[in-house]
């Protein structure tokens, strides 16, 4: 079954590749240059020697008519995972330029070459956000859970003003669009959604040589900083706060759609953890000291090294956290989701591993 992954390159979306070629899907991955489709190719055909994988050129999703060569050429499409979107800061273009139009626009483009263009697509699934679930006015609030039924209520005339609030409103924005497109055409398509919507996600990098690049994403820089802490290092050590969840969670939860008819319509919200067995609501809250006190506990090498950070009793600071509750995700899928020390332990020692062969 012919399976195409926009933005092919990402951290997230590598991961995806590995499970949906691993469950023998046939992939279509999207990419902005020949060179990157081929690097990867040629790593996941080490790893997969049975791998079905091509690559189709998209230079910028959020163009008019984007995706519909693609369409054309693999009429035989059957599932689509939409990951592609800005996801950088500091990139000096206005904040409609850099993360409005972008999000908006590609996420509007595959469906309507979806719609169009791609019969024999059975399920559409897009990497939303906790971006498009939080509630920026209830954080730290233990009164008010977030889940699968939650939205956050920020227009983008108030998240215009900055940058970090400019990429939520984005993400939530595109999120919203897909499934008012869904509800407007539901006469005329054939495909269901479901929508994925992580917080944090941290984790190791698909493939070794995703650590090369001098200034990795956002979410890995948290575990680039604390390795990078010395003794001395003054912190802060309360920030940056929020929710994780481990890449490879996010992943399978982008497959899982394409096999259980269940999933249609849903949004699926990862949680560091959580699950039917685990269900420790707390787990995925982190600030820097915790990302420290996880590399100080497992890996004794590093003690003494990196910083042991200065708060004792970190409790206090993430309760200020957003509080949440994934419950349907769980019942929905049976995943339990890897606890944070889990993520935090891999992606370290990955970068560990690296560093000795250098
Ligand atoms: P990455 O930056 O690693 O991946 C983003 C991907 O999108 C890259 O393949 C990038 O291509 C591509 N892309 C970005 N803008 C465009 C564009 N205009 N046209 C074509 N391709 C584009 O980030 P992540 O893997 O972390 O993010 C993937 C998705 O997950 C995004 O939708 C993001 O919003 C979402 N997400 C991420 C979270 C996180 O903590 N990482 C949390 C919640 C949601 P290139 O490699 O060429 O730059």
């Amino acid at each position: 079954e012919k399976v195409l992954v926009t933005g092919a390159s990402g951290f997230i979306a590598l991961h995806i590749l590995d499970v949906l070629l691993s469950e023998r899907f046939h992939v279509i991955g999207t990419v902005r240059s020949k060179d990157k489709g081929e690097k990867i190719k040629k790593s996941f055909e080490e790893l997969y020697p049975y791998a079905q994988l091509d690559f189709e050129i998209v230079p910028d999703v959020a163009a008019a008519h984007a995706f519909d060569g693609i369409l054309k050429k693999y009429p035989d499409i059957k599932h689509i995972l939409h990951t592609a979107s800005p996801f950088s800061f500091g990139s000096g273009k206005s904040m409609e330029e850099t993360y409005l139009i972008p999000a908006t626009h590609g996420t509007r483009n595959i469906l309507e070459s979806t719609k169009n263009l791609g019969k024999n697509v059975k399920h559409v699934v897009i990497t939303s956000s906790f971006a498009s679930i939080l509630n920026l006015d209830r954080e730290g609030d233990s009164s008010f859970i977030h889940t699968e039924k939650t939205w956050n209520p920020i227009t983008w005339d108030i998240a215009k003003a900055n940058e970090i609030t400019s990429y939520i409103a984005s993400k939530k924005l595109a999120e919203e669009l897909s499934w008012k497109f869904l509800e407007e055409n539901k006469s005329d398509v054939n495909f269901t959604i479901t929508t994925v919507t992580p917080p944090y996600v941290l984790g190791p990098q698909m493939f070794d040589w995703g650590l090369e690049r001098s200034s990795l994403n956002t979410s890995a820089e948290i575990v680039n900083q604390a390795l990078q802490s010395t003794p001395a290092s003054k912190g802060p050590f309360d920030v940056p706060n929020g929710v994780a969840c481990d890449v490879r969670d996010v992943a399978l939860l982008h497959m899982l759609p394409l096999r259980n008819e269940n999933l249609a319509g849903h949004r699926l919200f990862p949680i560091s953890g959580t699950g039917l067995k685990q269900r420790d609501y707390e787990d995925a809250k982190f600030n820097l000291q915790r990302v420290l006190d996880v590399m100080n506990t497992k890996f004794p090498e590093l003690r003494g090294k990196i910083s042991p950070g200065d708060i004792k009793d970190n409790k206090p600071y993430l309760d200020k956290i957003y509080y949440y509750n994934n419950d349907e995700t769980c019942q929905l899928t049976g995943v339990e989701f890897k606890p944070f020390d889990v993520t935090i332990y891999d992606s370290t020692k990955q970068i560990l591993d690296y560093e000795k062969l250098q």
